[in-house]
C-alpha cells in the first residue's frame, strides 16, 4: 500500500550535475553492466554518479527472489555473461575507482549460486587495477553458502559485505526466503576462514522495527565479529513494495550510531540516506589511515 507518511525534508537527494553522470551511464551501457544504483532506484545516484562512484551488480539484472523492499526485477535470469569479470575491471579502471563495491542478484538457479563469478571478478580486478580495494556484497547463497563463501573468501576481497537488512521478527514479511541466523553465520564464517578480511553488514530502518530490536541486531553482528555497520532509512520504491512505517529522524540515527560505536564496530555509517555502498570507499580509506 501507500507509504503512511510524506517524505520528511531530511530525505533530500542531490540532482546529477555535469557530464560525469551521463558518462558513467554510457560506460555501464557500453560494458553491458547492471548497477544496483539504477536497479534498486537508489536515492543517491545523482550524488554518486556525479563523482563517478557506481556499484556494479553482476550476474544480470534479474533476481530469482522477490524481497518486499527491493526494486530489482524478479524472474528467470539470463545466462551468466562470461565477459562480465573483464568488463567490471574495465569499468573500475575507466571510473578511476580506488574502491569498488560489487554486488549481485540472488541466483538460486545456479549450482554455485554465482560464487564463481564473484571469484572471477575479484581476479580480474586484481590483475587490471591492483591498487583498487575490493568490497563484495553478496547474497546468502542459501543452502550452497558454505562452499560459495569459502571460494570467495579464498579470492581475498578486502571487505566482505552481507546485509542482514532488518530485524529477525520482520524476516517473514520483508525478506522471505532468507534466514536471519543463516546470514549471521555466513558473516561469522568469513571471519573464521580469514580474519584479515573486514566484514560488513547493514540494516534498513523504518520498516516497523523497535529500537531495542535494532540494538539486538548490533549485538548479534558483533558476536559474529562484524567490523562495519551501515544503517539507512527504508524508502518504498513503488506502491507494490512494503510501506514505510516510520521516518527515523537524523537525531535517532545519531543515537544508533553512538550505540553502535560503543558496541565496538570499527566503522559506522548511519543516516537517512546511508546505503550499503554509500561513501564506502571514503570511509574505508579513512579507517585504514586512522
Ligand atoms: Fe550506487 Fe551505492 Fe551510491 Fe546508491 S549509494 S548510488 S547504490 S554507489
Ligand atoms: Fe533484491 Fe537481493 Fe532480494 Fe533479489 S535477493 S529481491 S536483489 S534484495
Amino acid at each position: 500500500g501507500e507509504g503512511k507518511q510524506r517524505k520528511p525534508d531530511w530525505i533530500r537527494v542531490k540532482a546529477p550535475l555535469g557530464s560525469a553522470f551521463s558518462e558513467t551511464k554510457a560506460l555501464m551501457r557500453r560494458l553491458n553492466l547492471a548497477t544496483v544504483c539504477e536497479e534498486a532506484a537508489c536515492p543517491n545516484i545523482g550524488e554518486c554518479w556525479t563523482k563517478k562512484h557506481a556499484t556494479v551488480m553482476i550476474l544480470g539484472d534479474t533476481c530469482t527472489r522477490a524481497c518486499a523492499f527491493c526494486n530489482v526485477k524478479t524472474g528467470m535470469p539470463r545466462a551468466v555473461d562470461p565477459l562480465e569479470p573483464e568488463h567490471v575491471a574495465v569499468a573500475a579502471a575507466e571510473l578511476g575507482l580506488e574502491h569498488i563495491v560489487v554486488t549481485s542478484v540472488d541466483r538460486d538457479d545456479l549450482p554455485d549460486g554465482g560464487a564463481s563469478q564473484f571469484v572471477k571478478v575479484i581476479e580480474a580486478l586484481r590483475r587490471n587495477t591492483p591498487s583498487t580495494t575490493i568490497e563484495i556484497l553478496t547474497p546468502d547463497f542459501r543452502n550452497k553458502s558454505q562452499a560459495a563463501v569459502e571460494a570467495i573468501v579464498a579470492a581475498r576481497p578486502d571487505v566482505y559485505n552481507h546485509n542482514l537488512e532488518t530485524v529477525p521478527r520482520l524476516y517473514p514479511t520483508i525478506r522471505p526466503g532468507a534466514r536471519y541466523y543463516a546470514s549471521l553465520r555466513l558473516l561469522e564464517s568469513v571471519k573464521r576462514q580469514d580474519p584479515t578480511i573486514f566484514t560488513k553488514s547493514g540494516v534498513m530502518v523504518g520498516l516497523g522495527e523497535q529500537r531495542l530490536e535494532v540494538h539486538q541486531v548490533m549485538d548479534d553482528m558483533r558476536s559474529a565479529d562484524v567490523d562495519f555497520l551501515t544503517m539507512g532509512q527504508y524508502l518504498q520504491p513503488t506502491p507494490r513494495h512494503a510501506s514505510v512505517e516510520e521516518f527515523v529522524t537524523p537525531q535517532a540515527f545519531g543515537a544508533y550510531a553512538a550505540i553502535a560505536r560503543a558496541k565496538g564496530f570499527l566503522l559506522v555509517a548511519a543516516s537517512p540516506l546511508t546505503r550499503s555502498s554509500y561513501h564506502a570507499g571514503d570511509d574505508f580509506a579513512k579507517m585504514k589511515t586512522a
